[in-house]
């Protein structure tokens, strides 16, 4: 099972369309909404988490790019400070999908930003605050999926 967090941007003019449920029905991708807000400008903007087989997934993100909604993966967001990161492993015990991972017999704590979901538990788990979020990139909804999790 795939897992990624993804920030969707809807225009104005579908955001009060059930796009988000073709995406069980077309595609067989469950998804969990984690933050759903309306901008002032109207704009919609929709934190979700989506489950499914790859290429189910990439295919309803096609189809939501057909509709003009802007996907963003959260995981893109999310990158390590090697300056602070001593290496105490206790990340790789928490993550999920094997983004961070010891490197034996180096015993190297390793980060994979291709396997990353953006689930955000690394962050809450690290003594140093080593594992961060690129705010600027997801904007302040970012703190709402970690509160979640
Ligand atoms: S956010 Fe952290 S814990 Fe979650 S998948 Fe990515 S690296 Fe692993
Ligand atoms: S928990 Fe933090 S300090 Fe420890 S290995 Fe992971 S990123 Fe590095």
């Amino acid at each position: 099972m795939y897992t990624r967090i993804y920030i969707l941007r809807f225009p104005k003019d579908i955001v009060d369309q059930p796009i988000i449920c073709q995406l069980v029905k077309q595609f067989d991708v469950e998804f969990n909404i984690l933050k759903a807000t309306i901008l002032p400008q109207h704009e919609g903007v929709m934190i979700l988490e989506l489950r499914g087989h790859k290429d189910n997934i990439k295919k309803g993100l096609n189809y939501l790019k057909g509709l003009d909604v802007k996907a963003e993966s959260v995981a893109t967001s999310i990158h390590r400070d090697d300056e602070k990161c001593f290496q105490c492993g206790a990340c790789t015990g928490i993550c999920p999908t094997g983004a961070l991972w010891l490197k034996r017999p180096e015993m190297a704590v390793i980060f994979d930003p291709e396997k990353c979901s953006g689930c955000g538990l690394c962050v809450t788990v690290c003594p140093v605050k080593a594992m961060e979020v690129s705010l600027d990139k997801i904007s302040n909804l970012s703190e709402t999926v970690f509160e979640i999790h």
